[in-house]
């Protein structure tokens, strides 16, 4: 995708501060940050939002999960607990449009969202 800001950064076409990375996955810290660790994990393909999972790319979500479990246990935050969250669309608050799994920790976090 052309103009996709998060395509760009799994491109290194712009420059982002990784987390980790493999061959289809990459996570990197997020620019405004809403908890003392907050990583953006991504797949390196442009997927918009939730709803273009299927059951041939479904495969990176589990890729994804994976590897907010390994960031978790780098963060040394395994027994702590953290929040997983992804935004989808208009009502869901999304405001980049290339899927995205958000992984906040280091602080506790309340229920229910804004
Ligand atoms: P969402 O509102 O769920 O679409 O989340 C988008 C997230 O991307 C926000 O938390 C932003 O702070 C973050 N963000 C925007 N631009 C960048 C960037 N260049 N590098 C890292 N994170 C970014
Ligand atoms: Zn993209």
């Amino acid at each position: 995708m052309n103009n996709c800001l998060f395509c760009k950064i799994a491109n290194k076409e712009i420059k982002s501060d990784i987390v980790k990375e493999n061959k289809n996955i990459i996570a990197f810290k997020d620019v405004n940050p809403i908890s003392p660790e907050h990583i953006l994990i991504i797949p390196k393909v442009h997927l918009s939002d939730t709803s273009m999972i299927n059951e041939e790319n479904s495969f990176l979500f589990s890729e994804m999960a994976l590897m907010a479990n390994e960031i978790i246990k780098d963060f040394n935050e395994q027994d702590n607990g953290c929040r997983w969250v992804i935004n989808t669309g208009k009502n869901g608050g999304q405001s980049v449009f290339h899927i995205h799994l958000h992984l906040i920790m280091g602080r506790k976090f309340t229920w229910p969202p804004g």
